[in-house]
């Protein structure tokens, strides 16, 4: 489903993203950990095409985005992200949120759009929300609203970068709740996380990045239980 070959990023001199290379079955929940500032943020964007990789390929579903007869925007309406920061689009109603991308974008017909907003609303809890304005809603909220838009364009893959760090302690369950409905409903997924027991508990696989490589990866239980590296072990001694 999703696969990079070499993968690097520079900015000027520096290398963010070190040669990765990484398969991602369909309907595999993937979390990615490791300490701040080793590329995590990058590895997603890259696959997203928000960044321009140095070096390496990238396919979705057998496509390689990078070649040029790739059309990249068809690409990224099977990939779907959702951002630390929601995102959102503050001047539009919820459900207008979710409805713009599928009707400028994929030219759906707006009643069938509406209707299938309204589904995904009452999905991720928010049905009685759809009037309300971005501002108008809980951290907690948004981010389900955030969900519930990328969910509106029928992606086939989902890419998550700390989808609960900035959120109050007491919304991030309701946020992993819908995550792990995605996950049981057979979604593939990738998410960035610092939920340590979230990231243990959904996961079919774990990557941890350390450096601009995918340093370990493993099960959950071989990354959490049983790491076999140095920085690896480390790393899960400092946060247990
Ligand atoms: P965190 O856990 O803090 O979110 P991360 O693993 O997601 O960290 P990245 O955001 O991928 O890390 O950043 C990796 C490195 O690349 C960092 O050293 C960062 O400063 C650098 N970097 C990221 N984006 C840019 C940019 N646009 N220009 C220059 N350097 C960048
Ligand atoms: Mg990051």
């Amino acid at each position: 489903m999703i696969k990079t070959e070499h993968l690097s990023k520079s900015y000027g001199g520096f290398m963010v993203l070190k040669d990765v290379s990484a398969h991602i079955q369909k309907g595999e929940v993937v979390s990615i950990i490791g300490p701040s500032g080793t590329g995590k943020s990058t590895f997603l964007r890259c696959i997203n095409l928000l960044e321009i990789p140095s070096n390496g390929s990238i396919f979705i579903d057998n496509t390689p985005l990078l070649a040029k007869t790739t059309n990249v925007s068809q690409i990224r309406q099977k990939v779907g992200m959702v951002f630390q920061s929601f995102n959102l689009y503050s001047h539009l109603s919820v459900l207008e949120n979710l409805t713009i991308g599928p009707i400028k974008l994929l030219g759906k017909s707006k009643a069938a759009t509406e209707s299938k907003a309204l589904e995904l609303l009452k999905l991720v809890g928010l049905a009685e929300k759809a009037d309300s304005f971005p501002d108008e809603l809980s951290g907690g909220q948004k981010q389900r609203v955030a969900i519930a838009r990328c969910l509106a364009m029928d992606p086939e893959v989902l890419l998550f970068d700390e989808p609960t760090s900035a959120l109050d302690p007491t919304m991030v369950s309701e946020v992993l709740a819908v995550i792990r409905g995605l996950a049981k409903a057979g979604m593939t997924m990738l998410i960035v996380t610092h939920e340590m027991e979230f990231a243990r508990n959904i996961s079919s696989r774990v990557f941890y990045m350390d450096e601009g490589i995918i340093y370990e990866e493993g099960t959950p239980q071989q990354i959490f239980e049983n790491p076999q590296k140095e920085k690896t072990k480390a790393f899960i001694n400092r946060i247990r």
